[in-house]
């Protein structure tokens, strides 16, 4: 994103918040996303939905906001999403840190009016002073204790709000793990590896393996979806395991899998999946429920480096049409064989 984009969306953002305060209005992201669309204005209709609601001087139902952002957002949102996430949290960072600064300058201004409350106190006991300045500090007193009183309650609000900030770096840190991660595996998922190969096709010797597990459906279909579960499950660990740091696991989709290897020429991405393959021949899953073990599991792997001026679509078709070579050669093989 340029950086003016960023400034912009930033700016969007600050003016978003106290929207969302004012009308107490749930902090998740879709309410955000829908906010952010409203004060930036990129959808007069919403808008004029919007205002039309908020004249009629009550706030936002739960049913109208899904409505809103089914009929303006949900297809949009695919693509700003992350961006909208990106900015977000610089902001809210932003926001938490002057809060954090405020709270603290509130609290030195209570202290400090505590002490001139004392004085005060005792000028008036000690009877010092002519009849006017009495008055005068009875004044004081009055207004300083007023000045306390909304200093204490406007704390009170900014503490509010912090921790309201707080719930919603979580919920977005959340919502932004669940985008990118597959949740049975823990692995990256479909989404994640289409942005990275883009950002990374240019390593040099960048190879990449496809991996698909042999024969999976008769393993659902015999002993269950639960343990075709663990069996993806288990076959992500090794080839987790299996890789060196720079390398990057993918879960590509349904039983298959991505592995990025950048810096690993054919040869060694090859030799890279042959030692995964037989690992994954070792693989023993347990059957809680029967006590039976689970065991043959295989993969069929295709390998491909990428060569000059490769487009990432390419490559990941060439690596395809040879993992369907290993399963039209008797599966349980990586392709090429050298
Ligand atoms: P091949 O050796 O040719 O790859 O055969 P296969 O049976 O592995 O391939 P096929 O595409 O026929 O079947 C894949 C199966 O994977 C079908 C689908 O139900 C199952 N599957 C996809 N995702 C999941 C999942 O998350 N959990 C479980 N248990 N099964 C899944
Ligand atoms: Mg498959
Ligand atoms: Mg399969």
């Amino acid at each position: 994103m340029a950086k003016t984009d960023i400034e912009k969306s930033f700016q969007t953002l600050k003016s978003t918040i106290p929207l969302l305060l004012k009308y107490n209005i749930p902090a998740i992201p879709t309410n955000y996303a829908l906010w952010y669309t409203y004060v930036s204005n990129d959808s007069p209709q919403l808008n004029q939905d919007i205002d039309e609601n908020l004249q009629k001087g009550y706030p936002l139902s739960v049913a109208k906001t899904k409505e809103l952002y089914r009929n303006y957002l949900s297809e949009k949102q695919e693509v700003d999403a992350w961006q909208l996430r990106q900015s977000m949290e610089a902001m809210l960072l932003e926001v938490s840190q002057s809060m954090k600064d405020t709270k603290s300058d509130t609290t030195e201004f209570k202290s400090l009016m505590d002490a001139n409350l004392d004085n005060l106190s005792k000028v008036e006991k000690e009877g010092l002073s002519v009849t006017e300045v009495m008055a005068l500090v009875r004044k004081m007193v009055h207004e300083l204790q007023a000045i306390r009183q909304k200093t204490i309650s406007f704390s009170g609000s900014l503490v509010k709000a912090e921790k309201e900030i707080e719930s919603l770096k979580l919920k977005l840190q959340e919502s932004q793990h669940e985008a990118l991660y597959d949740a049975l595996t823990g692995l990256c998922n479909r989404r994640y590896f289409d942005s990275e190969i883009e950002s990374k096709i240019g390593i040099d010797k960048m190879s990449l393996m496809l991996i698909d597990i042999d024969h999976f459906k008769i393993i659902n279909d015999t002993h269950g979806h639960l343990m075709g579960d663990l069996v993806l499950k288990a076959v992500a660990k090794k080839l987790q395991s299996g890789c060196r740091e720079d390398a990057q696991v993918f879960r590509y989709g349904g039983e298959e899998f991505v592995i990025l290897m950048p810096g690993a020429d054919l040869q060694k991405a090859r030799h890279i999946a042959d030692v995964m393959r037989r690992s994954i021949e070792k693989i023993a899953v347990k059957d809680r429920r029967t006590g039976n073990v689970l065991g043959d599991v295989t993969v069929s792997i295709g390998v491909a480096q990428r060569t000059k001026g490769e487009q990432p679509h390419d490559l990941v078709e060439r690596a395809d049409k040879l993992l369907y070579k290993a399963k039209t050669l008797g599966r349980n093989r990586v392709m090429p064989i050298s």
